[in-house]
């Protein structure tokens, strides 16, 4: 029986996964929880401001850990929580998402023989030029229970030789964020000052390694985008490691407006009164989906094709040539509708906690 659960949360998009997870075992009191920041992600707009606007409680512990190459960050979480784990021992490590704070507590719970629960597991690019499918992959290939979006993941992982009593289909924890918090959206503070009236602006977001490590790429892109939206604003929330290449590179548009990384409920406001979402975040597509927002997803692959057979997300590559005719689609307003996804209904965090409670 499961007393004691130690949750990992290292970066933004686990802050978002890892709420409703806190709020459920609230909820249901039975198992008591410690909360590990790995401080893979630090800063207010990071981090921070997702604590205050989910209602997430501090952390017991923050390993600060942020910084560093793949290899360095790895081993920095590695260090730290072992010492955190056998200080305060736990009968189960949770991780969610794919993040380097992921894998590596994953392994570390592992060695030190304790159990370990991934919640999004099973989901796969297949392209391993990603850090995170590497996360995915290595963090699957040692957990115990794990909890999928989709019967695809699970599909996945018993193809992989996961046995079907170690899965279970729960649905979405995103979502699950998503829909709790929806009535709460703010418009952020200069929606005025941007003129901006709803479906009459795009929402940019890029931050994978392949799209922005290279200033002369991201400029294409950029430029392509600005150039074929009717002259109509794109915003474009920059992630740090986007902006360290854009800063040097002094590229201006005038309907590029570049803003700092958005609170959640300040994003998903903006993408919500969207025209288009354009992006190569995979959480993103998974809210689009949602709320019914058409998105562009400015990658060669996915990991979360239920975005684009049910969804209203299509892939379109990295090939910049693309976007003016996905644009062209848009304006002609031919974009596909979309449906959602199946227990993409704000409930899996609870049905997760009734599994760890019955485990
Ligand atoms: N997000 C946010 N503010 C922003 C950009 C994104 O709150 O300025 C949220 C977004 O709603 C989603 C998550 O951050 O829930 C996605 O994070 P990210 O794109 O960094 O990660 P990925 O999904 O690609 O792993």
């Amino acid at each position: 029986m499961i007393k004691k659960i130690t949750l990992i949360a290292g970066a933004r998009p686990n802050f978002i996964k890892i709420a409703p997870i806190v709020h459920a075992l609230k909820k249901s009191g039975k198992i008591a929880y410690r909360l590990v920041h790995t401080g893979q992600h630090f800063d207010e707009k990071m981090s921070h401001t997702f604590f205050t606007q989910l209602h997430i409680p501090e952390p017991d512990v923050n390993l600060n850990c942020g910084g560093g190459s793949q290899a360095e960050q790895t081993a920095a979480i590695m260090v730290a929580f072992e010492k955190e784990l056998l200080a305060n021992p736990t009968d189960l490590v949770l991780v969610v998402g794919d993040v380097t704070s992921t894998m590596a507590c994953s392994i570390v719970a592992k060695k030190l023989n304790i159990k370990v629960a991934h919640v999004e597991a099973g989901i796969r690019s297949y392209d391993m030029a990603m850090p995170e499918e590497i996360n995915r992959l290595v963090t699957d290939a040692i957990t115990d229970y794990f909890f999928t979006t989709t019967t695809w993941a699970s599909e996945n992982l018993k193809k992989a030789g996961v046995f079907d009593d170690q899965i279970f289909f729960v649905g979405n924890v995103m979502i699950d964020t998503l829909l709790s918090k929806r009535e709460q959206f703010v418009q952020p503070g200069f929606w005025n000052d941007f003129n901006l009236e709803p479906k009459k602006y795009f929402v940019l977001t890029l931050h994978r390694p392949a799209n922005v490590d290279s200033a002369e790429n991201l400029l294409v892109l950029l430029k392509e985008i600005t150039s074929n939206v009717n002259g109509l604003p794109v915003l474009f929330p920059i992630h740090p490691r986007t902006a360290k290449v854009l800063m040097e590179s002094h590229f201006t548009s005038n309907n590029l407006r570049i803003i700092e990384p958005l609170g959640y409920l300040e994003f998903n406001y903006l993408v919500e009164n969207a025209l288009c979402v354009i992006t190569d975040s995979g959480g993103i597509t998974e809210e689009t989906t949602v709320m019914g927002i058409p998105c562009m997803t400015l990658r060669d692959n996915t990991e979360r094709p239920e975005t684009i057979e049910l969804g209203t997300n299509e892939l379109l590559g990295t090939n910049p040539q693309a976007i003016a005719p996905a644009l062209k689609t848009l304006f002609d307003q031919q974009w596909k509708k979309g449906s959602i996804p199946e227990l993409w209904d704000g409930k899996a965090a609870e049905r997760i906690v009734t599994v760890l409670e019955n485990l």
